[in-house]
C-alpha cells in the first residue's frame, strides 16, 4: 500500500479540536504529517468527529467467557476472592483453540468499543493441571494469532506467576500459570522473536503481583531485563487483604514496599493501585509510572476506589483497561472513573470539565503503557482513530468538545461510526466484517465452558 490521505471534517489533535484536518499517512499507516484543508486525492473522508483510538492497557480476554455468570460462591457475602475461584474454574478448562477463538471475538468487540490497541496480561501458559504444552509458547502464540486475526494491535504481556500468596506455595489451579523464571525468560524471548518484524505486535513483561512473585524472583527478573526497555506491568494494591498480607510479610504496604525496593519509572504500569496512602500517591505519581485503572471491573469486584483526583494533582498519569471484559467500552471506563469521584466528593466534573483532556490524557498514558506509538493524532504516531457517529441522535449537530462530552458521559459503542487501525478501516458503520464468524465461535465456546 502506498501513502494516502484521510480527510476529517473535525479531529481532536494534541492541542485541541480542529476543522478540516488532513492526515497524511505513510505506507505503514503511520501519520507522516497533519495539515489543514482538503487534499485533491483523499482516500477517505470522515464526516463525524474523529478522536485518537484508546489503548486498552489491561485485559484478561478469556474472562469474557464468564461475564455476568459469577454468582456468589460463599454464604454470607461474596468478594474478589470468591470471584477468583470461579475464574480459576474457567481457567482450568479452556483449550488453546478455545482461547484463540474467544480472544478474536473479544478483540473485535474492543475495536467496536473504541479501543484500538490492547495489552493482554496473559498467564494461561500450561495445560490443565499444570502439564506443559509441547511448545511452551503454545498459548502465547494463540493470543498473538487472535490479535492478528482481529487486526488488534497487541502488546503481549506474558505473566510470571510463582507463588500462591505471600510466602505460600502455588495452589492447584495456579499450576496452569506457573513457569520457572528461566522458562519465563525463554518464553518472553520467543514472543519477542515472533513479533520482531510485526508492525502491530509488541511484548512486555508482567510479574503478576507482589503476592505471586517473591522478592528475589522479582529482583532476578528485573536484573535479567537490565538495559532492555520493555513495558513492565504489575497488579498492585487491588484488595485490602493483599495490603494486610503484604504488611505482615514485608512490613510495608504494597506500593510503599515496591517504591522502596525497586526503581519504578515510566516503563511501569501499576495496575489498579487502588489502596494507597497520600504519601504513596505522591511518591508513586512522581515516578512517571502509569496507573492502570479498570473502573468497571474494579466496581464489579468490590475492589475500592482509586484516588484519581489526588493522583492527577500529584502529576500522575493514568490510563484505562477493560480487565475482566465484563464491559468492553472505552467511554464507560472513563465515565465510571469520573462518576466515582463525583459520588465520593458530592460534586460534578471532578476530573475534567468536558471530558476532552481526560480522554487525551488516558490515550497518551495508555500508549506509554503499551510501548506503542499511538494515542495521539500527531506525526510519528500510528493512524489509530475512532470516528463518532455524526448522525447519532445525541451527537447530531454537535462539534468538538460537545460531541466528545456526549460520547464520554452518555455514549457507548452505538456512537462509534468507524474505527481505523494503522489507517485501515476495521469498523465501518459500526460493524466489523468478521464479527459474525467470531461471535458464532464465541457463543458456542461460552456455552460449552459454562455447561
Ligand atoms: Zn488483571
Amino acid at each position: 500500500m502506498t501513502e494516502r490521505f484521510i480527510q476529517c471534517a473535525q479531529a481532536l489533535l494534541p492541542e485541541g479540536w480542529s476543522a478540516d484536518v488532513c492526515l497524511h499517512l505513510d505506507a505503514a499507516g503511520m501519520i507522516r504529517s497533519v495539515s489543514r484543508g482538503t487534499p485533491q486525492n483523499a482516500s477517505e473522508v470522515l464526516d463525524g468527529p474523529v478522536i485518537p483510538g484508546m489503548p486498552n492497557l489491561h485485559s484478561h480476554g478469556f474472562q469474557r467467557l464468564m461475564a455476568g455468570l459469577t454468582r456468589p460462591v460463599r454464604p454470607g457475602g461474596d468478594d474478589f476472592w470468591g470471584w477468583r475461584q470461579a475464574m480459576y474454574r474457567l481457567a482450568e478448562r479452556i483449550t488453546p483453540e478455545q482461547l484463540e477463538h474467544c480472544l478474536a471475538h473479544v478483540y473485535v468487540a474492543m475495536l467496536k468499543g473504541g479501543y484500538t490497541s490492547c495489552a493482554e496480561f496473559h498467564y494461561l501458559h500450561n495445560g490443565p493441571g499444570g502439564k506443559p504444552y509441547r511448545d511452551p509458547a503454545e498459548m502465547s502464540l494463540r493470543v498473538l494469532a487472535a490479535a492478528d486475526a482481529a487486526r488488534m494491535p497487541l502488546t503481549l504481556l506474558p505473566v510470571l506467576y510463582r507463588a500462591g500468596g505471600f510466602g505460600q506455595a502455588l495452589q492447584a489451579p495456579q499450576q496452569r500459570f506457573a513457569l520457572t523464571l528461566e522458562q519465563y525468560l525463554a518464553l518472553v524471548d520467543t514472543c519477542r522473536r515472533h513479533t520482531g518484524g510485526q508492525a502491530l505486535a509488541a511484548v512486555g513483561v508482567a510479574p503478576h503481583s507482589l503476592r505471586a512473585v517473591p522478592r528475589d524472583e522479582l529482583q532476578r527478573l528485573l536484573s535479567a531485563l537490565a538495559g532492555v526497555s520493555l513495558p513492565i506491568h504489575i497488579h498492585v494494591a487491588e484488595q485490602q487483604a493483599e495490603v494486610q498480607d503484604c504488611l505482615a510479610h514485608y512490613g510495608a504496604r504494597p506500593l510503599e514496599w515496591l517504591l522502596q525496593n525497586f526503581e519504578i519509572n515510566r516503563n511501569w504500569c501499576l495496575v489498579h493501585a487502588t489502596h494507597m496512602t497520600s504519601i504513596e500517591v505522591r511518591t508513586a505519581a512522581a515516578t512517571g509510572a502509569i496507573a492502570g485503572l479498570c473502573p468497571t471491573t474494579e466496581a464489579d469486584l468490590g475492589d475500592g476506589c482509586f484516588e484519581a483526583r489526588d493522583w492527577l494533582d500529584a502529576g500522575g498519569w493514568l490510563g484505562i483497561g477493560s480487565d475482566s471484559n465484563l464491559r468492553i467500552s472505552a467511554c464507560e471506563e472513563l465515565r465510571l472513573l469520573e462518576f466515582t469521584e463525583r459520588l465520593r466528593r458530592q460534586r460534578r466534573h471532578v476530573l475534567d470539565d468536558v471530558g476532552t483532556s481526560l480522554y487525551l490524557h488516558a490515550a497518551r498514558s495508555g500508549a506509554a503503557a503499551l510501548g506503542q506509538a499511538v494515542g495521539q493524532l500527531a506525526p510519528g504516531c500510528r493512524a489509530d482513530l475512532v470516528e463518532l457517529d455524526a448522525s447519532h441522535p445525541l451527537i447530531a449537530g454537535q462539534t468538538g468538545d460537545e460531541a466528545l462530552e456526549t460520547y464520554v458521559f452518555a455514549g457507548g459503542s452505538d456512537m462509534i461510526r468507524s474505527v481505523h487501525v494503522a489507517g485501515e478501516c476495521v469498523v465501518e458503520r459500526g460493524r466489523n466484517e468478521q464479527e459474525a464468524l467470531f461471535e458464532g465461535r464465541f457463543r458456542r465456546i461460552r456455552q460449552e465452558l459454562n455447561a
